[in-house]
């Protein structure tokens, strides 16, 4: 239908007639006509411009019917679908300009077609007076998202130098609502994405969505509702699984029914919001006291915008922006809060370090004097060690020099019982045991040996004649005398018992042996012991004894050998030697 239909007298009965300057037809909806008079008084001006408020109008056609002429104006077309360079003004705003000449009545025909929320508005304003009024709006807006904008930066770099959280989300929600005031400003469509036919058409619910998810996604983490947990959390969580699912499936469920619901929702989010802020403010979480007031400003501010679209306030530069301004206004104090919490928490942690700080000293001092305890236990083993080691030293020592005097006591007591006390010569029976040990050695080795058997002559009579004082010390003489002309170093001589004595000539043959006899026997001969002016004679006879003894060669038999050839020597007349075998 075409606005000459619409004009026509065929349809004339079903035009009703509207008060106010904001109509409401809801989602979904078929497109509407709407007409009104207007007639211009003011002489002087006839450039004026037709405005039609809101954004998610899709189509808007306008067309003006001047009575006096009779004739229609061109048809003038703008909206969503339509990019800007085809609009009768490059402009944001749905701006059609009319031509209504002094004093002349004329209709304007507007038909709007809108699928997400047939509702609108209609201005009608005098040229210069709109560009005047488009030049404070968008300075304001400048100012205001330029706000934003810096305050998007400033948590973002916060958020890289702190690696905290908070700043992220903080920042995505006030870019989510930087995009929905761009959206619902029409500056978006303008400058961002008029060659984008989905985003022109789409962008408003889409950022106004996404603005839902990230402040409740804030006020998740800005109240801490994970720690709370309970119905708060819960609360938060079923919000946050909407808010996720409506941004990014919107466009996949696009039907009346779930836009109609996403507008319930939208209107439910700010509830929960608020009474979570309030219930934990009661709780005493300073966090939620200030949520609360932010949260109330934005609040107060849509409210404020509503009211101006519903046309139960009248509309101006304070209806249309209360929003933006309670956006601004909620942002700077989330902001100041979230630096506020930020150094609140810091200031936890500092002390919460002070705390530690301290007891990690007391365990480090504990850890001290554990040590130091521990070294004393160990010096005092040490010396205890020490000490043990010293008295087991000295106590070795002693044993040692005991062991030692037992040695030599024991050395000093076999040579006594090898020695004869008188002449300090061998016993006879160490003879006897050198004797057996020599006859097994030279009979290893087939060598001679040879024994002899020495006995003083008359030595009664001396005894008789000098006293047994005088017979003693003849003994020792005859003894040193008889072991010095020995010869050899294996040569062995011993006292018998007596005045007779006894040799062992290792090596010695019988005859070689009585070369040894005839020697000793003149050497004692040959002893001058002077006696009371008397020289005591003294004289030996000697028996020797020699072979090359077998393996079973007996000593007894050897030294009766020897005591025969003796005995001849003394029947032969006295000393001299005599051989057994000679
Ligand atoms: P013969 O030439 O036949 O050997 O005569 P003799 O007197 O030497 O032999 P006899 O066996 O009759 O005497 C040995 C004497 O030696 C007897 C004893 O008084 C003396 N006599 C033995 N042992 C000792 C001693 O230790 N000291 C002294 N002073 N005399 C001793
Ligand atoms: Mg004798
Ligand atoms: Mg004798």
């Amino acid at each position: 239908m075409d606005h000459l239909e619409a004009a026509s007298a065929e349809f004339d009965s079903l035009w009703r007639a509207m008060m106010g300057k904001g109509f409401n037809f809801g989602s979904f909806h078929a497109p509407v006509w709407f007409r009104f008079d207007v007639v211009n008084i003011d002489y002087a001006k006839s450039s004026w411009m037709f405005e039609a408020g809101q954004l998610l109008l899709d189509h808007v056609e306008v067309n003006v019917l001047n009575h006096i002429t009779g004739r229609w104006s061109f048809s003038q077309q703008a909206g969503n679908l339509v990019p800007i360079h085809q609009r009768p003004v490059g402009h944001h705003s749905l701006l059609f300009p009319i031509d209504l000449p002094p004093g002349e009545r004329s209709t304007i025909y507007v038909r709007v077609e809108s699928v997400l929320g047939l509702y609108f508005t209609a201005d009608i304003w005098q040229n210069e007076a709109f560009w005047r009024h488009d030049q404070q709006r968008t300075l304001l807006l400048g100012v205001f998202l330029g706000i934003l904008v810096v305050m998007i930066l400033y948590n973002l770099s916060l958020h890289i130098f702190t690696k905290d959280r908070n700043y992220l989300i903080y920042s995505a929600y006030v870019t989510a609502v930087v995009l929905y005031e761009l959206a619902a400003t029409g500056l978006g469509g303008r400058y961002l994405w008029d060659h984008n036919l989905w985003f022109r058409t789409n962008a408003y619910v889409l950022f106004a969505a996404a603005s839902f998810l990230t402040a409740t996604l804030f006020i998740r983490m800005f109240l801490s509702l994970r720690v709370y947990g309970g119905w708060l959390l819960q609360l938060n969580n079923v919000f946050l699984i909407y808010w996720v699912g409506a941004t990014f499936l919107f466009p996949f469920v696009f039907s009346k029914l779930f836009f109609d619901f996403m507008q319930l929702v939208a209107l439910l989010s700010p509830v929960a919001g608020i009474v979570t802020g309030v219930y934990l403010w009661y709780r005493g979480n300073i966090q939620a006291k200030y949520y609360t007031i932010a949260y109330i400003f934005l609040s107060v501010g849509t409210i404020i915008l509503m009211l101006g679209y519903s046309g139960l306030v009248t509309r101006g530069l304070v209806t249309d922006y209360s929003q933006v301004v309670g956006f601004v206004v909620e942002l700077v104090l989330l902001s100041l809060a979230l630096a506020d919490r930020i150094n609140r928490e810091r200031v936890a942690r500092e002390e919460a370090q002070v705390v530690a700080l301290d007891l990690s000293q007391k365990v480090s001092k504990a850890r001290e004097e554990k040590l130091m305890v521990q070294e004393q236990i160990l010096e005092v083993q040490r010396r205890a060690n020490e000490e043990l080691e010293l008295r087991v030293l000295e106590r070795t020592r002693e044993l040692e020099r005991a062991m030692n005097n037992l040695e030599m006591a024991n050395k000093e007591l076999s040579r006594l019982s090898f020695t004869d006390p008188l002449t300090k010569l061998y016993n006879r029976r160490y003879f006897e045991e050198i004797l057996f040990t020599e006859i097994r050695r030279a009979a290893r080795i087939q060598q001679p040996l040879s024994v002899a058997i020495v006995d003083i002559d008359h030595f009664k009579l001396i005894n008789d004649a000098h006293g047994h004082l005088i017979g003693d010390e003849c003994l020792r003489l005859v003894a040193k005398t008889m072991s010095q002309h020995m010869g050899r170093s294996g040569d062995l001589i011993a006292r018998f018992g007596g005045e007779e004595f006894g040799l062992i000539l290792p090596a010695t043959s019988e005859t070689n042996a009585m070369v040894v006899a005839d020697r000793v026997r003149a050497a004692v001969e040959g002893i001058h012991f002077i006696h009371r002016g008397q020289r005591i004679l003294l004289r030996v006879s000697i028996g020797v004894a020699g072979c090359i003894p077998g393996r079973d060669q007996n000593p007894e038999a050897l030294l009766s050998a020897a005591d025969k050839a003796l005995y001849q020597a003394k029947r032969a007349g006295r000393n001299r030697a005599v051989a057994a075998n000679g």
